[in-house]
């Protein structure tokens, strides 16, 4: 077993601590997986523990994410989530559900504080997961739908991120593929291609880099690569003909938002050819109001979270007024590509109401 002892010193005080290295739970049913091996060999300095089942551990509240790095590798049952209408594209979509909890950490997700535990998990029964997207598309078109059906694969986690850990995009995107009218957007903060640029370039997966001006990045998505990393990335991808979209989301009412944002766009316009991308989203900032309640508990500080009310859609959002400066700005801007608001059924009449 692997201790380390820390000595740290805040306001002239010493704290010493023991750290324990890195401990991975592994449900009994994933051990022997190829997949779990291949995570397992990547920590040798870890400690393995096998577990029956990772709810008896990831549902509990725990106090040793302080004292410990922790993973688990598990299976899931059920990793298709139907997602809410207006999240994406339009036609069927649902969450792919194969990690939870982010290796970012932006202060304004509410991820981190939506399942009772914060340690990482990876669900590798990757054959079981394609075999459930399978079925799933088998009995929508036997129903008689025909569309498009989406699947929006990193909303739980980043999936780009940890790639080189899970090679969950090795296994999926052939996977999905073969599939006919079937897509799967990889939604991303991170600059991580450099597996994808050893691919052949696939017709049905879409990489969704989320962009935000660098004083937002670093003020509140800490840990992700940086602006200019991502723009990069985009280029990259995009001299290769990926489809390659972006996610201005979440757009954040911060002083001087008008100017930061109005430059943010110059800045990105300057960089990337946007003929090239395939889609484009937009969104304000905005949760349940359960989510908010929880953030507001949590974060009490947080200040962004004081410039959002409660809407009679039951969600907090920013007002009517920001939001229509923002998909107005956003769409004059883009005009060349078809900007989608995320996620507001108001967002046309807001948009209106700005051009009368
Ligand atoms: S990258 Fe996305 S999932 Fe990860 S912490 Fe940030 S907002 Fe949450």
């Amino acid at each position: 077993m692997n201790w380390r002892l820390y000595r740290i010193q805040y306001n002239k005080v010493a704290f010493t601590f023991v750290y324990r290295n890195m401990i991975i739970y592994v449900e009994k049913r994933v051990r022997n997986l190829e997949e779990t091996r291949s995570i397992i060999d990547m920590f040798s300095w870890g400690d393995v523990i096998e577990i029956d089942n990772y709810k008896n551990l990831f549902d509990k509240k725990t106090g040793w994410k302080i004292l410990e790095k922790v993973m688990i590798i598990a299976a899931v049952n059920t990793a298709l989530l139907e997602a809410p209408a207006l999240y994406g594209y339009a036609g069927r979509g649902f969450f792919l559900k194969n990690s939870m909890n982010c290796v970012f950490d932006c202060k304004y997700c509410y991820l981190k504080w939506a399942f009772p535990s914060d340690i990482p998990i990876f669900f590798v029964n990757y054959y079981d997961i394609q075999e459930q997207i399978l079925r799933k598309v088998d009995s929508l078109r036997k129903n008689g739908y025909e569309g498009d059906i989406w699947l929006y694969s990193s909303d739980y986690s980043d999936n780009l991120a940890t790639n080189g850990m899970t090679r969950f995009l090795e296994y999926f995107i052939p996977c999905i593929e073969k599939l006919e009218n079937v897509y799967m957007e990889v939604r991303t903060k991170s600059s991580n291609i450099q597996d994808l640029l050893q691919f052949d370039i696939p017709k049905n997966t879409e990489i969704a880099f989320s962009l935000n001006p660098q004083e937002i990045i670093n003020q509140y998505e800490s840990k992700t690569s940086s602006l200019d990393d991502r723009l990069e990335a985009v280029n990259a991808l995009l001299q290769k003909w990926w489809k390659v979209g972006l996610r201005f989301l979440p757009l954040l009412e911060v002083p001087d938002y008008k100017t930061l944002y109005t430059d943010f766009i110059a800045y990105v316009l300057d960089r990337i050819d946007m003929q090239k991308v395939f889609s484009i989203f937009i969104g304000g900032l905005m949760y349940t109001a359960k989510d908010y309640q929880t953030l507001l508990k949590r974060q009490p500080y947080l200040d962004i979270l004081y410039t959002l009310q409660k809407w009679n859609d039951g969600f907090y959002r920013e007002s009517p007024e920001v939001r229509a400066w923002f998909y107005d700005m956003f769409s004059k801007r883009l005009l060349q590509k078809q900007c989608y608001v995320c996620l507001d059924s108001e967002s046309e009449n807001i948009i209106a109401s700005v051009q009368r």
